[in-house]
């Protein structure tokens, strides 16, 4: 026996996934699988969709490196590009795209001759004001890199900040902006550049955002980064994070639990304590009325989520013991709405799991 926390990671659903990013879009999808697959592993979820995937994107080095050594051979795109010099031959042995997003990465490419000219994504910073070429340099940065013995082909590139908010704006003057920057390559290039614009929440969202790539995130784990959009395909929960009931009790009216008292018992409650905590990811900002499901009832988290344990509400499962099933998240409680609990996103949640078991599962 062991501790019964557990991550179920349904490779099935990711796949699933995966296919509607592809469908939801014209044009070609890297599945990004950063930071180990949003913490839900990437050579696993990688070799899950290896036969299908047109690419992968992960933030750095590493990352790529840990791919390619689990005999991964399908482009893999360094989101950030390389920090250091030293990084270029490593990636043209191991054929690793690069996005460009600084004029120094620019100069280091031209400065810098090369064993194989790379394929380069050029990054423009279009309104999000994080990382990306300013409009002013991108062209120039273009021509000279397009023609240069060290590049082989380039797509263009940028990133939305606000598609998840379909009230905004800001994600049309974006895409404005990016068609203004590239309005003139067509002619400094003999061939047609390829583009990519949209994450996940602006291939759910924007579909007159879209270029020839999609790079979709947090959708193939199955939360929607738009949770008010209705789409037609429902997206599956890759991550089932469960535990058990490890122990029951009885308080009375007005008694209080847990570290700082911060739950009073308004009726006489019976409360369980799940072995699962912060330090297995579970967020310790999580509030009392934080949906969770016991044994496929719904109830509440109450009292403060301490590193390994948490209470919940037993008063109105009677039917509910030692040993009972708990999701946290999942295919009952959504991860978007304990994260909204939580005063975070799912993409933090999954990131932050940790110490957990990990079982892997695939349907076909
Ligand atoms: C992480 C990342 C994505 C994926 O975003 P999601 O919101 O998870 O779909 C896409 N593009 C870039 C540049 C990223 O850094």
């Amino acid at each position: 026996m062991s501790r019964p926390a557990i991550a179920h990671i349904r490779l099935d659903a990711f796949r699933h996934n995966y296919r509607i990013a592809k469908q939801s879009h014209s044009g070609k999808a890297l599945a990004v699988i950063k930071a180990n697959a949003y913490g839900h592993g990437a050579i696993q979820c990688a070799q899950a969709i290896e036969n299908e995937a047109d690419g992968f994107a992960v933030a750095a080095i590493e990352e790529a490196l840990q791919l390619r050594e689990a005999g991964i051979t399908a482009p893999i795109l360094l989101l950030e590009g390389f920090f250091e010099v030293c990084e270029l031959p490593v990636i043209v042995a191991n054929d690793l795209w690069v996005v460009i997003h600084h004029l120094w990465q620019v100069e280091v490419l031209l400065e810098t001759p090369l064993a194989k000219p790379l394929n380069i994504w050029l990054k423009l910073d279009s309104g999000m004001r994080r990382v990306g070429l300013s409009p002013a340099d991108y062209s120039h940065a273009y021509s000279s890199l397009s023609q240069h013995a060290s590049v082989a082909k380039v797509v263009l590139m940028t990133h939305f900040a606000n598609a998840d908010d379909l009230n905004s704006d800001h994600t049309q003057q974006q895409t404005v902006i990016f068609q203004k920057a590239i309005a003139g390559m067509g002619k400094l290039s003999a061939t047609l550049c390829e583009t990519s614009l949209a994450n996940s929440a602006g291939i759910l969202s924007w579909p007159h955002a879209q270029g020839n790539w999609s790079r979709a995130g947090i959708m193939l784990y199955g939360a929607n980064p738009v949770p008010e959009q209705l789409t037609g395909q429902v997206l599956r929960a890759v991550m089932q994070l469960t535990s058990r009931i490890i122990s029951i009790r009885k308080i009375a009216k007005g008694e209080s639990i847990g570290y700082g008292s911060t739950f009073t018992a308004e009726r006489d409650t019976t409360v369980g304590v799940v072995a699962c905590g912060y330090a297995d990811g579970y967020p310790r900002s999580a509030i009392t009325g934080t949906p969770i499901a016991i044994d496929g009832q719904m109830t509440r988290l109450i009292g403060r989520v301490s590193m390994d344990m948490l209470f919940v509400d037993l008063t109105d499962i009677p039917s509910a013991n030692i040993g009972s099933q708990v999701e946290l998240w999942g295919d009952q409680v959504s991860a978007n709405e304990v994260a909204k609990s939580a005063g975070t996103i799912a993409y933090e949640l999954f990131c932050n799991v940790k110490r957990v078991q990990f079982q892997y599962s695939d349907a076909g």
